[in-house]
């Protein structure tokens, strides 16, 4: 876990070697959000492309 947090991306995956731990935030720079869905309609839809285990 990388412990520098980007105060723009807040997120609360701690399982992602990109958390902060006990903060929750992403420590890269930037991310990538996608999505599994052809036609995505709620936020369940999308995904974390930069979530690494
Ligand atoms: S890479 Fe994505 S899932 Fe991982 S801490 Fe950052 S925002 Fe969260």
């Amino acid at each position: 876990m990388n412990s520098t947090p980007n105060h723009s991306i807040q997120c609360n995956v701690s399982s992602c070697t990109h958390h902060c731990g006990s903060k929750d935030y992403c420590s890269l720079e930037r991310i990538t959000v996608g999505t599994h869905e052809k036609s995505p309609t709620q936020e369940e839809c999308t995904d974390c492309m930069s979530f690494r285990k």
